[in-house]
């Protein structure tokens, strides 16, 4: 069998003959095909299979289980395939993982040059890609790093270095840079960037570096006691740029600022939010604190009971305003409340020597109101769904009158 993705990197549609048609056990309309020669790439070396059609009927996974077994295309039709058969390979996918795989070649070769970095595997997703580096702490990656690698892979990029792909001879091998010393008796196919990168490889490469177009490092991160890189490459890394483009401009027209200042502009205004936020905390806290002041005690039996709703409090503030009433009155039995969203927070404080307990008020009022709470004898704290203050007076002037 020829395996035309290493022999033809560029073929994309071509004949061949059906060797094999088996229907896959339990899956129907499912056969799995092998075939005289093949342009699909098998899921292998982090990279994806390539997907497409085998006479019109799509081919949905391409396996392959070692060099010397056959590569197995899994394809979705009604009758068995046989004779001489078209195959198309999808053009676009295929381009991508090429794209992202000879990108990672230049990541690796980078990392490599500048830190020693082993690449030791590449994954190849749906959304990025990463690669995993041996991490022996000599070196540390950083955002400002990470831009001077781009810079360098960009360099790269710009001087549109050939990429080459054979299977070299013994004396070539030994006269290749190779990072890892092959293996003499294994057949090793070798991807040559410019003069300067060998490496053992059987994915799918560009024909020169022009073609990685762009790549972008995402995000790093530790990985089984490796590092692991995310990226974007080729028209990924163009799409992922134009997107955020396209939002850097539209919030630089918000806020009126060219692209370059928007850092700042936004800087500027989280200052400014922040110092609005905490000058709008005082005012609520004057507020509040005006309030609970004006609050009138009703006097009951076993003491004096306030009750106030303070909408625009917060349950920190009403736990200041239950306390400061009790400082204030030992014989006061304090109920604050305050709108939180569709429920309301609910505070009950008592003084030293009005004799009620706090956690047991709050949970009979609250039971009253379709809530539920509790606390310690002085102070007790909860939410309900509804507020009445006429209801929160029955309960607690039956425990004090
Ligand atoms: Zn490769």
């Amino acid at each position: 069998m020829i395996a035309l993705y290493h022999s033809h990197p560029e073929c994309t549609r071509f004949s061949a003959e059906v060797q094999g048609c088996e229907p896959v056990p339990g899956q129907e309309n499912l056969y799995c095909v092998t075939l005289s020669d093949t342009a699909f790439y098998p899921t292998g070396g982090g990279q994806p299979c390539d997907l497409g059609t085998l006479d019109g009927c799509p081919v949905v996974d391409v396996t392959h289980e070692g060099d010397e077994a056959p590569i197995l295309h899994f394809v979705r039709s009604e009758r068995p395939l046989s004779g001489t058969v078209t195959g198309c390979i999808d053009v676009a996918r295929r381009r991508d993982h090429t794209q992202q795989h000879s990108g990672q070649h230049l990541i690796s070769h980078v990392l490599y040059e500048r830190f020693k970095a082993y690449s030791l595997g590449l994954h190849i997703g749906r959304e990025d890609a990463y690669v995993d580096l041996v991490d022996d702490g000599g070196f540390r990656l950083t955002r400002e790093v990470c831009d001077d690698v781009e810079r360098e892979i960009n360099e790269w990029i710009a001087r549109d270095e050939p990429v080459r792909c054979f299977f070299p001879t013994q004396q070539e091998l030994a006269e290749l840079p190779l990072r890892k010393k092959p293996d003499p008796h294994e057949a090793l196919r070798i991807v040559c960037i410019g003069k300067e990168e060998a490496v053992a490889c059987c994915g799918t490469h560009v024909r020169s570096t022009a073609q990685v177009q762009m790549v972008h490092i995402l995000s790093w991160q530790q990985s089984h006691g490796n590092l692991r890189v995310f990226f974007v490459a080729g028209l990924r890394a163009v799409q992922y740029a134009a997107l955020r483009i396209a939002q850097a401009d539209a919030a630089a027209k918000l806020f009126s600022c060219n692209v370059a200042d928007l850092a700042a502009s936004v800087e500027r205004l989280r200052v400014q939010g922040q110092e609005q936020a905490r000058q709008l905390g005082e005012a609520r806290k004057a507020l509040v604190l005006g309030k609970l002041a004006a609050i009138e005690p009703e006097k009951c039996a076993r003491g004096n009971l306030y009750i106030a709703v303070l909408n625009g409090a917060d349950s920190a503030q009403l736990r200041d305003g239950i306390s400061d009433v009790t400082r204030r009155d030992p014989m006061a039995v304090c109920f604050l409340a305050a709108c939180a969203g569709e429920q309301f927070d609910a505070a009950l404080g008592t003084g030293a020597q009005c004799g009620v307990h706090a956690g047991n008020a709050l949970k009979a009022v609250l039971t009253a109101l379709g809530g539920k709470g509790g606390g310690r004898p002085d102070s007790a704290f909860g939410r309900c769904a509804r507020m009445d203050e006429d209801a929160v007076r029955t309960v607690l002037r039956s425990m004090m009158d």
